[in-house]
């Protein structure tokens, strides 16, 4: 049966898989979400079998229904190759009882390449689809990773072109370079100077504004977007979720049926959705955990229903959860107003005007499975030493944000059920703060020495992403204020 899709913010129209992913963001300024959320046509005993690819069109095929099969297997085919540096494409590593399950095998080392690396498939397969000859604009804001991830995904893909905006003084040294020095005619890095938020809403507002839109139209151009908030994003993160259950059923972990906890850290809702996505489609899951750095929105919006931005921007040693505003979160919202837009359109209303919005009582009791916590700075940085000095391993600050709130939780709730807890990056890519955070003696000193020391105390290879960005020279060096990236595009595009 075909899936459509329609907008949080208003009934009525609706649109296929294709159009969605290639729209990006309703015409409303809302997100696209399923009519309804599927379940799963295949047992997770079977699922068990399969490989990582199999997975990925198991799952994928119920939200992308007017895509043919051998569409949907070449796009997953041509993303979940060699990029990724294990054919398992995201492994469980257990460790001291706990299930990390390792996002970061992809090209740039961060979970976004997991989406980032089929979306531009799956939106080529889109435009070809609807017949679309425009070159399709991506434009991005990203707090880090993102960016890295789909200049990757989007380099000399033709038909594209891809504008990234990062906050200048917001990510880490690591995270820049790989931007600055992307390669591909098609490219193109820009640092603005304002937060990520800004540089969110500032491509938001580009995505909304019809002048732009028609002056585009006039030199066979439109945008799309490679964000979170794109469905072509958040299905493929649906599947790591029913994989990671199903390698649980495969060593005998969890018995068939049996709940486990997601431990999830959070910045803009769209990994965690997917895995509230994963419980709808029929994974077994007891919580919901969701993780939060010091910028802990989210942990008071599951305490008290009030969702509040209005508070100081905190730059902390997870900057890609440095986050106020989750864009995702509409999608909890409207699923639990009853996917009811009207409902959701005025929560978001309130939320431009007064950076704040209130759930009524029976909102607040249907996302009972979600659990927040948030973890500040000397809290992340001791888990990281915690974990290594216990195992070895060695976690990233986004990982440890969600492994310290995970052992929290366990301390205080004695919840025994078996946990996983997704790992968002590499270690390599925010290696002086782990290191830093290992041993006091390395703070301060040079991203590059450390990730030697990285190597040789985890006994794990340096990943040819980090190799590279070592000699490869700066290709990007624009630097804009926030008001002025509007101008920057309409340059790059000649409009
Ligand atoms: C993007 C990102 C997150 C946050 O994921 P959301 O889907 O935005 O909630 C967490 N960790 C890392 C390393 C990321 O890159």
């Amino acid at each position: 049966m075909e899936l459509l899709y329609q907008s949080t913010r208003s009934k009525g129209i609706k649109v296929t898989a294709s159009q969605a992913i290639l729209k990006g963001l309703a015409g409303d300024g809302g997100l696209f979400v399923p009519e309804r959320i599927p379940g799963l046509d295949v047992s997770l005993e079977d699922i068990s079998k399969m490989s990582y690819k199999e997975t990925a069109y198991e799952v994928m095929k119920l939200f992308l229904t007017d895509f043919t099969e051998a569409e949907l297997k070449e796009c997953i085919n041509k993303a979940y190759d060699s990029k990724f540096d294990t054919g398992e494409i995201a492994p469980l590593a257990e460790k001291a009882g706990v299930y990390y399950l390792e996002l970061f095998h992809g090209a740039t080392i961060a979970f976004k390449d997991m989406a980032l690396s089929i979306l531009p498939h799956l939106l080529t397969a889109s435009a070809r689809k609807i017949n679309i000859s425009n070159e399709i604009v991506i434009l991005t804001a990203t707090s880090g990773d993102t960016g890295k991830a789909a200049l990757a995904g989007f380099a000399d893909v033709p038909g594209t072109r891809i504008i990234v905006f990062y906050p200048k003084n917001g990510v880490s040294r690591i995270q820049e370079r790989q931007m600055v020095t992307q390669k591909g005619a098609n490219t193109s890095v820009i640092g603005i100077t304002g937060n990520f938020d800004d540089a969110q809403n500032g491509v938001k507002a580009m995505f909304n504004n019809k002048e732009l839109a028609k002056a585009m139209e006039g030199h066979n151009y439109q945008f799309s977007s490679a964000n979170s908030i794109n469905i072509g994003r958040l299905v493929p993160q649906v599947v790591y979720y029913v994989y990671s259950y199903s390698r649980l059923l495969a060593k005998g972990a969890v018995k068939p049926l049996e709940p486990v906890n997601f431990v999830v850290p959070t910045g803009n809702f769209g990994n965690i959705l997917a895995a509230y996505y994963a419980k709808n489609l029929g994974v077994p899951v007891n919580r919901l955990i969701c993780a939060s750095n010091e910028n802990k929105v989210l942990f008071d919006f599951f305490e008290t229903g009030v969702y509040d931005r209005n508070r100081e921007f905190v730059l902390t040693s997870s900057p890609s959860m440095d986050i106020l505003v989750s864009s995702n979160l509409e999608r909890l919202v409207y699923k639990i107003s009853g996917e009811d837009a009207e409902t959701t359109a005025n929560l978001m209303a309130a939320l431009a005007k007064d950076g704040r919005y209130t759930l009524t009582p029976g909102m607040k009791a249907d996302m009972e499975c979600f659990t927040g916590g948030w973890a500040d700075e000397g809290k992340t940085a001791a888990e990281i030493k915690r974990v290594y000095d216990e195992t070895g391993y060695i976690i990233d600050t986004h990982t440890a944000v969600a492994s310290a709130v995970y052992h929290s939780y366990k301390e205080k709730t004695n919840d025994n059920t078996v946990t996983v807890i997704a790992s968002t990056a590499s270690p390599y890519k925010f290696a002086t703060s782990v290191m830093g955070a290992i041993d006091s003696s390395y703070k301060g000193t040079d991203d590059f020495v450390l990730i030697d020391e990285l190597s040789r105390r985890s006994g794990t290879k340096i990943p040819p992403a980090i190799e590279e960005i070592r000699t490869a020279p700066v290709l990007h060096d624009t630097i804009c204020k926030t008001e002025d990236m509007q101008k920057e595009v309409e340059k790059i595009l000649g409009i």
